[in-house]
């Protein structure tokens, strides 16, 4: 078995390795970088255009970011740390455009963001949201109506055929569509021409155990050959998506232990009809159906997937044991460990409604999925979609004092103490926030190397608002927000 040393060793190639693997290189050239990556092909698994909703999560549209109290309140502070997290993407992306080493179009479109409800309780939630949201300069530009005309405008195919009950829509029109499959290729092209990084296809993680050094010594199987060598690296980043939570409890390190996983797959109808395409241009998303999780709001989006456009609908989400689409229907059992049985006992039996909900869309018949759709788009009909298998999602289970166990739908970084190895789990806000969630990873675990002046004027360049806060501070957002809406041709209503 053959053996090499490497600074930085990141397993998968999803947006994520590519994200920090372009961070780490501009921030130091000399690091010595692997990715190794099971599939063949580089964003085979989440990040895949057709496998993700494309969705620049900035809280423009996704009504679950702003869920109402009991009291009838509408908090927003989650919403307005997305949409500065997204902000803080946009920047490095813009950055990357600016360098010549991406295409904004290749990647990011302009694509309004709308939220629609119907019905007068549903109404009245959308106005107080609008009013609470564009108090705020992050959401300064967000429009709401009632008028149907003006929705007929913004959403001509979900407009025509309905009748005039009570119906109301916010819409921003810089929200974008991002291909985060394409971000994924274009960024590991780019890291490809560089001496110091390698990227091995088709070759899979099986253990990892760091020695008395601190160095990871990681055992990688080529599956063409079945070969298997060791890499010793300095770092690892577990960026290995559904894939990260076995590797993370392979690490044995001690704050892996309480982890679990709760799968969740999902389903989208696809339409490829051009002259229903030409018909809509925006992301519009719903209210969840009662007892939904929020990752199945639905949603009728324009997409632009390796430069071809086409609607979405969906997702449908459903339950599965695999964590990646390509993955084993043993992924779940085999993630049950003595030390997260009580998490994930405990969140199972918190969360039956949810199993049986899954389970429930997973049988819907083909007529109810249309039904779906047609709420949304009225005149819908079934010889213009298909449906196609979306990506895989992995939520975290993990430790509460108080319940045992609980579900979690957001995404988190685990690190081990020492800051040598981190493991990105969950899915949502996911890709969107991959810049925000990768500098993350660099301050908790090259701490001593971000205090350096050189470090942090070279983030200061990659992301002008690093260290600073977009929610506080107008001045800056304004600056900042200028720059990336030119750059990545963002503006259209005003180009
Ligand atoms: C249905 C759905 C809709 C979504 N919608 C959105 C959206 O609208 N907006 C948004 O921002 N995000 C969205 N997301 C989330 C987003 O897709 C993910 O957060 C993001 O793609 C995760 O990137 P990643 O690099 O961590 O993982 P992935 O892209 O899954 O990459 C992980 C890679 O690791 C590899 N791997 C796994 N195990 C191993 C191993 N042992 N050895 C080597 N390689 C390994 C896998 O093959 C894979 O290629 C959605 C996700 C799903 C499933």
């Amino acid at each position: 078995m053959s053996e090499k040393q490497v600074d930085v060793l990141l397993v998968g190639a999803g947006v994520m390795s590519a994200t920090l693997a372009a961070m780490l290189t501009e921030l130091d050239p000399n690091l010595s970088i692997s990715i190794v990556e099971r599939l063949p092909t580089v964003a085979g698994e989440s990040s895949d255009g057709w496998n993700n909703a494309g969705t620049g999560h900035a809280g423009y549209c996704e009504l679950n970011y702003t869920p109402q109290n009991k009291d009838g309140s509408i908090p927003i502070d989650r919403a307005l740390s997305i949409n500065a997290a997204f902000e803080t993407s946009l920047q490095f992306w813009a950055y990357l455009v600016e360098q010549n080493i991406l295409k904004a179009k290749s990647f990011i479109n302009a694509t309004p963001h709308l939220s629609f409800v119907w019905g007068q309780e549903n109404v009245e939630f959308l106005k107080k949201r609008h009013t609470n949201l564009v108090q705020h300069p992050l959401f300064q530009d967000m429009e709401y109506s009632e008028n149907f005309e003006t929705l007929k405008q913004w959403m001509p195919l979900i407009m025509n055929g309905r009748d005039h009950h009570p119906a109301a829509a916010t819409r921003v029109p810089y929200g974008t569509d991002v291909d985060f499959g394409a971000l994924t290729r274009g960024l590991i092209i780019h890291l490809q021409s560089k001496k110091n990084i390698e990227l091995a296809l088709s070759h899979g993680v099986s253990k990892l155990k760091q020695d008395k050094r601190g160095i990871w010594n990681v055992k990688v199987r080529d599956l063409d050959s079945k070969k298997s060598k060791t890499i010793k690296a300095k770092f690892v980043f577990l960026g290995a998506g559904g894939g990260a939570l076995p590797l993370l409890q392979k690490s044995g390190i001690p704050e892996s232990k309480g982890y679990g996983g709760f799968p969740v797959s999902g389903l989208w109808l696809v339409c490829k009809n051009p002259e229903i395409i030409k018909q809509h241009n925006a992301k519009v998303y719903g209210k969840a159906a009662i007892g939904a999780p929020p990752m199945s709001v639905p949603h009728l989006d324009t997409r632009i997937i390796d430069g071809e456009p086409a609607l979405l609908f969906g997702p449908y989400a459903g339950f599965t044991t695999k964590f990646l689409k390509k993955g084993s229907f043993l992924d779940l059992v085999k993630s049950f460990k003595m030390n997260n049985l009580k998490s994930m006992a405990f969140a199972s039996l918190r969360n039956m409604g949810l199993t049986r909900y899954l389970i429930g869309e997973v049988f819907q018949s083909p007529e109810s999925r249309i039904k779906s759709l047609q709420q949304y788009f009225p005149n819908a009909k079934t010889e213009d979609w298909h449906l196609a298998q979306a990506g895989q999602r992995v939520q975290i289970i993990k430790k509460c004092h108080k319940k045992g166990g609980k579900l979690e739908f957001g995404t988190e970084i685990v690190t081990a103490k020492d800051g040598s190895i981190a493991a990105l789990l969950g899915a949502s806000p996911g890709a969107s926030t991959s810049v925000q969630a990768m500098t993350d990873v660099i301050s908790l675990c090259f701490s001593d190397r971000i205090q350096t002046l050189e470090w942090k004027s070279k983030m200061r360049t990659m992301v002008p608002s690093y260290g600073k806060s977009l929610i506080d501070d107008p001045e800056l957002l304004k600056e900042v927000r200028t720059r990336t809406l030119r750059t990545l041709q963002l503006n259209q209503e005003t180009s």
